[in-house]
């Protein structure tokens, strides 16, 4: 049965950023189909907790600007919930700031959280797939930025156009192990993210005008394509990044 392909039942899921925003919807949306998933945030995810409940949602409270808590990270997964299978990489920030007198560290935050981090967290996800030899899935959250340049937002793009780059690298060195590296690339949603492009009234009505689709996303409009690319059903999709953007870039 074609469903049955995405199912996530028996799965563990790593979603980083889990409190809010896209990382909650795509939490929900794993349990939903089945998986239990170790949710990484600063803040602790409260809400999220209460949605999905403590049997299929553990929350693991690191500040991923900093590599040194990946082992903690990966180990308090495999201590609670046995293994893992899938790994998103949605945690992300955004500073705003003219290119011309942009900061080193606007520069350094975005990088380390966005890149940096991410890097090294999929390495050693990978590495404990390999060590279950289990093959596994990875996602990583990209944008629209991993195509465009967007404006005031240096840091942001090299870290977003850089995740589509090493999407493809990974899924190159890895596809052999049968582990799925793929991004998706949000459109313009509404979140925590863009609260300032929102309440920027010409960008946003800017923004808005350029939507094919008529309307920004929700983290619900994302939720499809995340299950699609942790589960069977994209076995054969490799080094993809998928635009979930009612139509954004093909404007
Ligand atoms: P959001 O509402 O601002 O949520 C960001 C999440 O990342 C929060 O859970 C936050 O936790 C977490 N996070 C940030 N820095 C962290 C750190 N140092 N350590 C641990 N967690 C950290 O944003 P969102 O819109 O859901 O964004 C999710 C992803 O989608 C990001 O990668 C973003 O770049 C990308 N994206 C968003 C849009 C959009 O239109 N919203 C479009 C394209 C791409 P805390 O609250 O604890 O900091």
């Amino acid at each position: 049965m074609i469903l049955d392909q995405f199912s996530l039942k028996g799965k563990v899921a790593i979603v980083t950023g889990s409190n809010t925003g896209l990382g909650q919807g795509i939490s929900r949306a794993f349990v939903e189909a089945g998986a239990k998933v170790a949710g990484v945030s600063r803040r602790p995810s409260t809400e999220t907790e209460e949605m999905l409940g403590k049997d299929n949602f553990y929350n693991i409270i690191a500040d991923l600007s900093s590599v040194a808590v990946i082992p903690e990270v990966v180990g308090k997964t495999i201590s609670r919930f046995g293994r893992v299978d899938i790994l998103v990489n949605n945690a992300g920030i955004i500073k705003r700031q003219d290119s011309i007198e942009f900061s080193e560290e606007n520069w350094d935050s975005v990088i380390n959280v966005n890149l940096k981090t991410v890097f090294f967290l999929t390495q050693a996800v990978a590495q404990q797939f390999l060590k279950q030899n289990s093959g596994g899935k990875i996602i990583n959250i990209a944008s629209m930025l991993s195509y465009q340049g967007g404006i005031r937002v240096p840091s942001y793009t090299a870290s977003k156009s850089a995740i589509r780059g090493i999407t493809m690298t990974l899924a190159n060195e890895w596809a052999k192990y049968g582990i799925n590296v793929n991004a998706i690339a949000p459109g313009y949603m509404v979140t925590n993210n863009t609260q300032a492009l929102r309440q920027d009234e010409e960008r946003s009505a800017d923004i808005l005008a350029r939507i094919p689709a008529g309307r920004w996303g929700t983290p619900a409009d994302l939720e499809g394509a995340a299950v699609f690319l942790a589960s069977a059903a994209s076995d054969y999709v490799n080094g993809f990044t998928l635009a979930v953007d009612g139509g954004w870039l093909g404007r």
